[in-house]
């Protein structure tokens, strides 16, 4: 079925915005150091939190505008009793090209399948360590829960499956070399991402924060990288290489999010957010957000919204000037 398109979904800077990220909660059963803030315990009114119909009409409203990438995130997505309703739903709607979920996969050992046949094409999974102690000192989880979770998403045969790890200067360094030898035995890209401080103004120290360029370095010495230009899944942000060494026995896809150091990260960005408090953020990196909710709740015009949101998607973050977080990562959507 062809769609009308009512305007175009080309920014004010020649960026073409088809991808929405929906952060369908802002809780989580983690409290990643980097993500979650300390005591941080959802809003109080459960109110505030789009239904399933409110999340799915603003998807259906985005695709009548051009959005055709959906990723599902929060918070932890998977904690939604209605999770599996609300990906179904998306993916029905005749707009729909590619649905994704962002989980940190604690739950996906039984719900891998019911994700599977909901229609998402591909799972990103957070995976900051493979130490058990160490991915409990910076989730606040325990790592067989992860393990089976991606054991169980192997198993359905999802079109990709991508682990992401926040590189935590002096906490995680140890776990790079493992988690490439993880990712490329099963053959999952692994998306190395600095530090952002979205969640807690604290975090982001010079003692934390480590460069994609420094483990770039590092990693030269340890095998060779080759550039892979035309591998970009989604059309995301990262740079991938191909990483050949002694020690593996499959060569690894990585990823590398440069979001604060790489002055041309925001040059491609294609997305908007809609937190899971019904706003529209143009982007993650400032404050700016438009309303959905009154519109969804009172019949309003929820087509302007996204209009609003890509005229005023700004050229680039500010999290290098004056950017403050204001509200936790996870109510924004990652
Ligand atoms: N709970 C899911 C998960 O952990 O994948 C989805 C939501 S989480 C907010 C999405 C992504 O944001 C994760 O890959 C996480 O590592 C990343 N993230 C959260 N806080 C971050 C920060 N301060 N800097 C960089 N990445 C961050
Ligand atoms: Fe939860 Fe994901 Fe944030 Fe960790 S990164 S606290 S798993 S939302």
């Amino acid at each position: 079925m062809s769609l009308p398109i009512f305007h175009s979904t080309i920014d004010g800077f020649g960026r073409t915005v088809d991808y929405l990220r929906i952060s369908v909660t802002d809780r989580c059963n983690e409290r990643c150091l980097y993500c979650m803030p300390e005591g941080y315990k959802g809003w109080a009114q459960r109110e505030d939190h789009l239904t399933a119909n409110e999340i799915v009409r603003s998807v259906e409203a985005a695709t009548r505008l051009g959005f055709r990438k959906f990723r599902v995130t929060g918070g932890e997505p998977l904690i939604r009793d209605d999770i599996i309703e609300i990906l179904e739903r998306i993916w029905k709607l005749p707009g729909t090209q590619t649905l994704g979920l962002s989980t940190n996969a604690t739950l996906l050992s039984t719900l891998a399948p019911a994700i599977k046949q909901a229609g998402v094409r591909s799972l990103n999974v957070s995976l900051d360590a493979l130490d058990p102690g160490l991915y409990h000192r910076i989730t606040g989880g325990r790592l067989s829960n992860v393990l089976d979770g991606l054991c169980a998403a192997e198993a359905q045969d999802f079109e990709m499956i991508k682990l992401n790890c926040v590189l935590l200067r002096g906490l995680n360094e140890s776990e790079f070399l493992p988690l490439i030898e993880f990712a490329a035995t099963r053959r999952m890209p692994l998306r190395f991402i600095e530090l952002m401080p979205l969640s807690k103004p604290d975090i982001l120290s010079d003692p934390n924060f480590l460069a994609v360029e420094e483990l770039l370095r590092r990693l030269d010495a340890e095998g060779s990288l080759t550039a892979c230009d035309d591998f970009r899944p989604g059309n995301g942000p990262a740079r991938y290489y191909e990483f050949h060494s002694p020690r593996l026995v499959l060569p690894a896809k990585l990823g590398f999010i440069g979001a604060l150091t790489n002055r041309h990260f925001c040059e491609g960005c294609n997305k908007l957010r809609l937190t899971a408090d019904g706003k529209l953020r143009p982007c993650l990196g400032r404050h700016g957000e438009i309303d959905l909710r009154l519109p969804l709740r009172s019949g309003g015009d929820v087509l302007s919204g996204f209009r609003e949101a890509i005229a005023n998607k700004p050229e680039s973050h500010e999290f290098l000037e004056t950017y403050e977080p204001g509200r936790p990562m996870t109510a924004i959507g990652g």
